[in-house]
């Protein structure tokens, strides 16, 4: 089979899987989702001028000597109506963080600028003049009426819904959370916490792929650990379609004599389902197709293999059907140096190699391997915070520039 140019796969795979329908969620089930549109403000935040700090509320003007004693006319909290209250030439008002200006008053005077003979007594002694406008929070300083305050596609985090809170909304329009199944697929695998028999493993892929699903944002849904029996791999696979948004499966798509997840899914996918032998290292082979209408990822079976190939193809596809811009698909790389040989012999692929990255003196990004790099050695993608993308070629020397892809 001919090997396929890492960008084409990338593209026929991200191509496949859409966008979902918009939804509407309440504010708190929305961390991490993707408004499905613009919001804009109906309201000013703050909605009215407001005080800044503990103090008094005064004219400037009336402050341009100081000391000078002021009678408290009145006293404002926050949460308070300033209706009715007035600063008129050389009086103050007692007001706390957060109360609304009153009329007649330009400037708050701190509290810790002021004596006062008693807590309730009826004059304040002002020690520092105060400029219009201090400590004044004006209305709509934040956001204003009618602002645009996030794009359509921008990820909610934690602050995000601070200010869609702020500006009065308890429901957002976004994409939902996607749910993603995860299978692996082998003989010779079994669950941890029981002891192994002859030629047994224990299956990893099934909780990293968990991990980085729920890394990538969505929700992880174990469908377990499958024989190499085509009934009980179709069972699963069939059951993951009907419960998820997209699956992920490990091993069984390779050339193997029991690759029953090929069998399956090109039952169940038909012409939909398409293998792929592509040009890098690791991770060459992938099956992906979509299939009853959800993207199934068939990644190979060794353990940083299923990890890069998850990295390369499946996240990617999975925040484009999470509503992420074109820009926020994949991984950040940037042009790094490395500090000792990264070699590789010619063979028509892209090499990805597991890396160690820090900030050097230079500000630049510094690469070492991170270890052994055949792809069933997971310890040294454990330890990689970041893969070095070595093109066709000898690889690079020390002091190189080579491209870094930036992982979790
Ligand atoms: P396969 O793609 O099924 O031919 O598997 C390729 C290699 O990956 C074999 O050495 C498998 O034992 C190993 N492998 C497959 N699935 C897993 C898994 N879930 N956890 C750990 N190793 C696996
Ligand atoms: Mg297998």
């Amino acid at each position: 089979m001919a090997l396929i140019a890492l960008e084409e796969a990338r593209g026929f795979v991200i191509g496949a899987c859409a966008t979902l329908a918009p939804t509407s969620l309440a504010i708190d089930a929305a961390l991490g989702c993707v408004l499905a549109a613009p919001v804009d403000s109906d309201v000013a935040v703050p909605p009215f001028a407001n005080t800044a700090m503990d103090g008094y509320a005064v004219r400037a003007i009336d402050t341009l000597t100081v000391p000078v004693e002021l009678p408290v006319v009145a006293t404002l909290a926050a949460g308070a109506s300033p209706v009715g209250m007035f600063v008129g030439a050389r009086q103050a008002i007692r007001i706390m963080t957060g109360a609304p200006m009153p009329d007649g008053a330009d400037a708050i005077v701190a509290v810790e600028n002021t004596e006062r003979s008693a807590p309730d007594g009826d004059v304040v002694r002002v020690l520092q003049p105060a400029r219009s406008g201090d400590s004044v929070r004006p209305a709509g300083e934040d956001i204003a009426v009618g602002q645009r305050v996030f794009d359509i596609g921008t990820e909610l985090r934690a602050g995000h819904l601070g200010v869609l809170a702020s500006i009065g909304l308890n429901t957002l329009t976004v994409y939902r959370r996607l749910r993603v199944g995860v299978l692996s697929t082998g003989d010779e695998l079994v669950e941890g916490g029981t002891p192994l028999g002859p030629g047994q493993i224990y299956d990893s892929n099934r909780h990293t792929l968990l991990a980085l699903v729920t890394r990538a944002g969505c929700e992880a849904v174990d469908l377990g650990l499958a024989r190499d029996d085509e009934r009980v791999i179709e069972t699963a696979i069939r059951q993951g379609l009907s419960t998820c948004d997209a699956l992920v499966t490990s091993g069984g798509v390779s050339m193997g004599d029991f690759d029953w997840v090929k069998v399956v899914l090109n039952r169940l996918g038909g012409d939909a389902m398409r293998w792929m032998q592509i040009a890098i290292k690791p991770a060459k082979p992938l099956a992906f197709g979509v299939v009853m209408g959800k993207p199934v990822f068939g990644l190979p079976g060794n353990p940083v293999s299923s990890m890069v190939s998850f990295e390369l193809f499946a996240r990617p596809a999975l925040r484009k059907m999470a509503g992420h811009g074109p820009g926020a698909w994949n991984r950040p790389t940037v042009r790094g140096v490395a500090d000792e040989a990264l070699r590789r012999s010619p063979d028509a692929k892209v090499h990805f190699v597991r890396v160690r990255a820090a900030f050097g003196a230079d500000g630049r990004v510094h690469v070492r391997s991170s270890g052994g790099q055949a792809s069933n050695l997971l310890r040294s993608m454990a330890l990689a915070d970041a893969l070095a993308v070595l093109p066709d070629g000898p690889g690079v020397g020390p002091g190189d520039d080579v491209e870094v892809m930036l992982l979790d």
